[in-house]
């Protein structure tokens, strides 16, 4: 899948990690009839959506998951035909989109309903996921009545199959369980509603990898696994609970294109804002910003690896290209990780996430698509 680069940065995945990761978490499910939904939105997390994907199924995940119609479309485009949810929300006109590439499509509005019936053929049937909002305040149904006439709109019109009602937790990730218990209890309550309806009870699901990892006894039919599905811990207040270990599948790696040797007191890049020492070696990298690999990587400790050992950015990074100081003269090309490991040191996703103050999740996300992911196991693919 790779295309052709000729760039000296690119990020490493490790799908055999990602099998694992899937493998390892389905365990927790040996006796439970609970399915593996992977969330593969923003490409995979920016592992690479179409791997991702081919590697989760292949093990043992049934169902996939995406943001946005057109993420469900490029997985249709390269001829991944098992079910694929949209978890945002699409625009009703679009609806004959969703039902041309057999997508299954989130729905938490009647009048989202009723408008995209007019955009259905007699004969089209869209699946649909409906989302009931326990708490986390972002998209779903809220109240009972709301309910009533969504799942009575939807029994009454063949152009709808209910397929599935989900929720999603705002807290799963942390310590204190009292708001996830209440959101919980308030989508059983929820679920109720429907025997009082008479309406038989399609795929429910609720648990992202926090909850489907810490509480497999309170998962329902489906299971929607992201973070951890990638090796990450889905927030550093939990790792020491987790039942399974992860292997982190995400690696970026450079190499160094000019190593000098400086005295003391030269500047280096925009605004001098850094001034050598003493005689130091710096080594320029080529990545930057434009990469993903923003300014505030050179603060807060921010340090590569280079032969095992720490090198740490020096001077503001540039649009392209960044500047580390090394621990002696090293030959240019060598080898130069920013995430992942090298020799007996490891730079983690989540010690980047720290340095930049903010959480995992988003550091894979924001490495742009200039930056190459070559697959390092991709016989899986
Ligand atoms: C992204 C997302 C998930 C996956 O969450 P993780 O914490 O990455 O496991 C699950 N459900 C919904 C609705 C999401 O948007």
């Amino acid at each position: 899948m790779t295309r052709r680069f000729y760039r000296d940065t690119w990020a490493e995945i490790d799908l055999h990690a990602i099998a694992t990761n899937v493998r390892e978490v389905s365990k927790l499910y040996d006796n439970k009839n609970v399915r593996i939904m992977a969330v593969v939105k923003a490409n995979g997390y920016g592992h690479g959506a179409i791997e991702v994907a081919r590697t989760a199924l292949s093990a043992g995940a049934t169902h996939l998951a995406v943001a946005l119609l057109d993420e469900a479309i490029e997985l249709r485009e390269a001829e991944i035909t098992e079910p694929i949810l949209v978890l945002g929300r699409i625009r009703p006109e679009d609806v004959a989109i969703a039902v041309e590439f057999n997508v299954m499509v989130t729905v938490f509005q009647l009048e989202w309903l009723i408008e995209a019936k007019k955009h259905l053929h007699a004969d089209e049937c869209i699946h649909l996921h409906v989302k009931l909002d326990t708490g986390m305040g972002r998209i779903g149904v809220r109240s009972k009545e709301e309910a009533a006439s969504l799942f009575r709109f939807i029994q009454a019109d063949e152009s709808f199959a209910l397929n599935g009602i989900y929720t999603h937790f705002a807290t799963a990730d942390e310590q204190d369980l009292s708001y996830l218990n209440e959101q919980h209890t308030r989508f059983v309550e929820m679920l109720g509603w429907l025997k009082e309806w008479g309406i038989k009870k399609p795929l429910i699901h609720s648990g992202n990898s926090a909850a489907g990892m810490r509480f497999p006894e309170k998962a329902f039919d489906l299971f929607r696994l992201g973070i951890s599905m990638y090796g990450l811990t889905p927030s550093p207040e939990i790792t020491d609970d987790l039942p399974v270990s992860l292997k982190q599948a995400f690696s970026l790696k450079s190499r160094l294109v000019q190593v000098k040797e400086m005295p003391a007191g030269e500047a280096i890049s925009y605004g001098a804002t850094y001034r050598t020492k003493q005689r130091e070696w710096i080594g320029t990298i080529p990545i930057g910003y434009a990469d993903g690999w923003l300014r505030y990587h050179s603060t807060n400790g921010g340090a590569v690896l280079v032969n095992g050992q720490r090198a740490p950015f020096v001077g503001r990074i540039c649009m392209d290209q960044c500047m580390i100081r090394l621990p002696g003269p090293v030959e240019v090309g060598t080898v130069v990780t920013l995430i992942g490991a090298d020799g007996d040191d490891e730079i983690t996703m989540d010690e980047v996430a720290a340095r930049l103050g903010t959480i995992n999740y988003e550091i894979p996300c924001v490495i742009s698509s200039r930056v190459p992911r070559i697959y390092s196991n991709d016989k899986l693919l």
